[in-house]
């Protein structure tokens, strides 16, 4: 059986932690997040670790993800302790993942080898550019050599499984500088690497940074030459593309990501984070005091729980399993849902087909390089 991305089907959960302070709000950012205050992450810590209490099952789960915010703002032994939390929650077993998002200037090597000690084996750096231009555009705290240097130091703690953030489609930047940054990112050579395009969204504070600055972005031509050219030369390093936006080394895909992808479930823990198990999906209040004062108070924090409709799970199957560069695995789908994807899509799919933007070759649909650009177009069609 074909075990590849796309191809399995997760059943083991995965488990999200939310952390969400950062030491600075860059100009870009529409996440959970707020400003680092000492008293009130302690707090919040100590909320996360009542929420595992009460929601650990003793299911199997082979996943933790440390997402921000940025969780490397949390002391080595606050990271134990939630990681311990877990599992005595949860059946996890010496193979899980564990992942911790981290931002540059904020690691040490006795911080690296405290996040190390306390279990964590995974590290994704949001570095987003190798330019100093660029990053003081983004308003981030850290320079180029500062990544390059966490990057070291991480390998030097241990860390054999190291991902990259970087984005491509920011202000004043040309196909060639994009290109610069992916060389760079080359050059450390990450296990695993993720190139997103920024999206500036209304209100962004980058929004009037760019009319302050007269700064524009690159037309769209251009950020299709940098997305085709960027992963070309993933490609070429060795590195194999297997979401819109992500490539890894053999082995290297993220784990915890591809339950995302794969129609898995997870548990989100910690403020707005989104839990979907058993069909349904439900999210955690969003404001960091509101979800530590309902933990405190004995209070439920999910709030929109709702049972998945067979249409809603099918669109997201859908939405997500074209996302991967195994594509969507028909069969599967009809398997699960009882639906016939092409009987249902075909005809709206045919002009992409036409046009070389999607694959179908009787069991599995597929985006080529050139549909992913165009992805949202396609995946218009199942909601249309
Ligand atoms: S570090 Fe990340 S989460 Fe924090 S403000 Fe910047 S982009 Fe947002």
């Amino acid at each position: 059986m074909d075990r590849g991305p796309g191809r399995v089907l997760a059943s083991v959960l995965g488990i999200y932690v939310h952390i969400p302070f950062c030491s600075a709000i860059c100009n870009y950012c529409n996440f959970n997040r707020g400003l680092f205050e000492p008293g009130l992450k302690e707090r919040y810590v100590s909320a996360l670790l009542t929420e595992i209490r009460q929601e650990g099952d003793g299911s199997r789960a082979d996943t933790i993800f440390f997402g921000g915010g940025t969780p490397s703002l949390l002391e080595p032994f606050e990271i134990e302790a939630v990681i311990d939390a877990c599992a005595e929650g949860w059946d996890l077993n010496g193979d899980t993942e564990i992942t911790l998002e981290a931002n540059p200037e904020t690691v040490t090597p006795e911080r690296l080898a405290g996040f190390r000690g306390a279990g964590v084996n995974r590290l994704s750096y949001g570095v987003q550019s190798f330019r100093d231009d660029e990053l003081v555009r983004l308003s981030r705290l850290h320079s180029s050599a500062k990544a390059a240097e966490a990057f070291a130091m991480a390998r030097a703690a241990g860390f054999d499984n190291i991902s990259l953030d970087l984005m491509m489609w920011l202000p004043q930047q040309a196909v060639s500088q994009w290109l610069e940054s992916v060389d760079a990112l080359i050059a450390l050579g990450p296990d695993h690497a993720s190139l997103y395009m920024l999206e500036i969204y209304p209100n962004a504070p980058l929004r009037d940074a760019m009319a302050r600055g007269r700064w524009s972005v690159a037309p769209e031509d251009d950020v299709a030459e940098m997305y085709l050219a960027g992963l070309g030369r993933m490609d070429s390093a060795g590195y194999e593309q297997y979401e819109i936006s992500n490539v890894a080394r053999p082995g290297r895909q993220a784990r915890h990501n591809l339950k995302y992808w794969t129609d898995g479930e997870w548990i989100g823990l910690g403020c707005g984070a989104h839990s979907t198990r058993s069909g349904t999906r439900w999210k955690n209040l969003s404001d960091t005091e509101d979800y530590i004062s309902a933990v405190e108070r004995g209070t439920p924090t999910a709030t929109d729980r709702r049972v998945l409709s067979a249409d809603q799970r099918l669109e997201d199957a859908l939405f997500t399993g074209l996302r991967l560069n195994a594509g969507l695995d028909v069969g599967i789908v009809r398997q699960r849902y009882g639906v016939d994807v092409w009987a249902r899509y075909g005809e709206q799919f045919q002009p992409f087909l036409d046009r070389g933007l999607l694959s179908y070759d009787g069991s599995s649909l597929r985006l080529p390089r050139e549909g992913m650009l165009v992805a949202h177009e396609m995946m218009a069609v199942f909601i249309g």
